[in-house]
């Protein structure tokens, strides 16, 4: 079985949406093997987000096609709209207490951000976690120099999970049980 690291992020604790968005993930087969609010201190938040070149691409691609499809002109690299970004997600997500999870089950990045939904939540699917629950757009949060409120992160593919999940949590941390529906499941 694959895991993933999902975090649950300021503005999903301070909206009251732990029990709703866990649930989410509980019911489509992912199992939590482990759990815990905290406060991100910087360091942590920077190992987390790291400034890997291709991440910081990678961000900024998807930020510049959406200006682009608006008919809005950016003159910043891609670079450069990803280290922005890098540095709002830091003060973001060290505002106030996040909840970390380890989930596991079949394909588990892939579906879970499945049920997360696409990164800019107006464009989001509106039965998916970001969609239903906020209307955010790059340009709001843009303008108000902070992150899109999406209300969860979770792991790109079972490689990076494996890496983020050790910052965040000790493998002592992370535990073992079987859930009855397993075999109905994946029998
Ligand atoms: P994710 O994997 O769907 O979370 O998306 P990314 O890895 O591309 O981006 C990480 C996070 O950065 C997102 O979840 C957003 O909170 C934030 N973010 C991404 N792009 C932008 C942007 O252009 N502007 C702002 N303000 N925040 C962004």
């Amino acid at each position: 079985m694959e895991r993933a690291l999902v975090l649950i992020k300021p503005d999903g604790v301070e909206r009251a949406l732990i029990g709703r968005v866990i649930a989410q993930f509980e019911e489509a087969g992912l199992k939590v093997t482990a759990l815990k609010m905290l406060k991100a201190g910087n360091d942590q938040v920077s190992k987390h987000y790291t400034d890997d070149e291709s991440w910081l691409v990678s961000v900024g691609k998807k930020t510049k096609q959406s200006y682009i499809d608006k008919g809005i002109e950016v003159k910043e690299s891609e670079r450069e709209i990803g280290l922005r970004v890098r540095s709002f997600l830091v003060n973001e997500l060290t505002r106030s207490p996040i909840v970390a999870m380890v989930l596991e089950g079949n394909a588990c990045a892939d579906v879970a951000r499945k049920i997360a939904g696409a990164t800019e939540p107006r464009k989001a699917d509106p039965y998916s976690i970001r969609g239903r629950y906020s209307n955010d757009t790059y340009s709001l949060a843009d303008k108000k120099q902070r992150s899109v409120r999406n209300i969860v992160h979770v792991s790109e593919d079972s490689t990076i999970a494996e890496q983020e999940i050790k910052v965040w949590f000790t493998e002592s941390e992370i535990c073992k049980y079987e859930r009855p529906d397993e075999s109905a499941l994946y029998g």
